[in-house]
């Protein structure tokens, strides 16, 4: 190696044979270089076509979608992000070509070159993983079908024993029954996140929108947790007075993940408040506890995926999963999910949906 002159090497050519797509832009956005992986993952046959078709008329040969199969937002795209003056973007797309009607999946990470700190070129990488995310959705399929296998199981495991608590009078007994019904009930609200889990990975996870009552939703939903929540009590402030447009039991979900945690992780305390509001466009619930908190430096962690703080020795039941499928849930509604907490004192929860999301 020790003779090659690094000027001497055809880096174009090098780019023209990577196993992954390359396009460079110029600062005004137009695309002066592809090779042909790139020309291929955008529905194109030759990088020639590729090249002298006007970035308008390459978007609209496909259908752009985001992780969790909504629209993809082009001003999200990679490259547009390093056009704006970002450092670094990185983001997953689904491309459906609207004539062929295949299915493409693509990673893009994008860098700026600059000279003199000034944008002269954005270089953006394409690499496919179609053929993983057609694992990811052979996984979604046995995954939902076993699943339903195991939901169907364990209703007819809650069925017998909820008959067997109108037989039995002995109390102590009576009180085994009620905890296996709880602990079915957890498993398969476990089950539930898993498929929800697998579903987001494989890019298959679609919500079932229909027009929902948000006040009667919390009613009924505190109604059902506070009778298991003896010391503490739930108190509902605010009303929507409006139907709103959204997944009734994902919405649920996220709801009772709220609630659940701030029974989990507030000891002491004897009550939870929760506050519906209607702002403008929006919908907003929070979810407030006074137990131990969440210390600055975890809060913006507690969202992603198996994350569990062990720096409030919080270390309860549950994989870190709840907060993370929510966020997802309340992202696909179009809406926003965060928490405002003091460390000792206790935590707000909260989301906001678009009314017609
Ligand atoms: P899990 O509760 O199953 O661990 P979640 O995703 O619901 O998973 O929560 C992630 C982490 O966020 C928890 O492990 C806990 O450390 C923290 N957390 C969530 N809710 C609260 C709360 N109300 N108060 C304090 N910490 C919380």
């Amino acid at each position: 190696m020790k003779d090659i002159n690094p000027k001497n090497i055809d880096f174009k050519k090098i780019l023209e044979t990577m196993a992954d797509g390359i396009t460079i832009q110029d600062k005004t956005g137009r695309i002066i270089f592809a090779n042909k992986v790139a020309a291929k993952i955008s529905g194109f046959t030759t990088v020639e076509e590729f090249l002298k078709t006007s970035t308008q008329e390459i978007v609209k040969k496909f259908d752009g979608k985001d992780i969790i199969g909504n629209a993809y937002n082009l001003e999200n795209f990679p490259g547009r992000q390093i056009l704006k003056g970002k450092n670094y973007a990185e983001d997953l797309v689904g491309f459906t070509y609207t004539k062929k009607k295949t299915e493409n999946w693509a990673i893009i990470k994008s860098t700026p070159i600059k000279k003199n700190g000034k944008l002269e070129l954005v270089i953006n990488v394409f690499h496919d993983i179609t053929e993983e995310k057609k694992e990811d959705q052979q996984r979604d399929v046995f995954m939902a079908m076993t699943s339903h296998e195991l939901k169907s199981l364990l209703t007819s495991i809650k069925a017998y024993g909820q008959l067997l608590q109108k037989r039995v009078k002995d109390v102590n007994n009576l009180n085994y029954l009620v905890r296996l019904d709880n602990q079915v009930n957890k498993l398969t609200s476990f089950i539930l996140d898993l498929l929800d889990l697998s579903r987001i990975q494989a890019g298959t996870f679609k919500l079932n929108k229909e027009k929902l009552n948000m006040d009667n939703l919390f009613k009924d939903i505190i109604s059902d947790l506070q009778i298991t929540t003896i010391n503490k009590k739930i108190v509902l402030r605010g009303v929507i007075g409006k139907e709103i447009l959204a997944d009734r039991s994902r919405i649920s979900e996220v709801i009772v993940n709220f609630i659940n945690n701030a029974i989990k992780y507030d000891p002491n305390s004897k009550k939870i408040n929760i506050l519906l509001k209607k702002v403008g466009d929006l919908v907003k619930v929070s979810v407030t506890d006074y137990g131990i908190g969440i210390k600055k430096s975890d809060q913006n962690k507690i969202f992603n995926l198996f994350y569990q703080s062990n720096s409030n020795n919080s270390r309860k039941e549950g994989l870190g999963l709840g907060l993370y499928l929510s966020k997802k849930i309340i992202e696909a509604h179009g809406g926003k999910i965060g928490v405002e907490s003091t460390y000792g004192k206790g935590s707000t929860f909260y989301f906001e949906i678009p009314i017609t999301s």
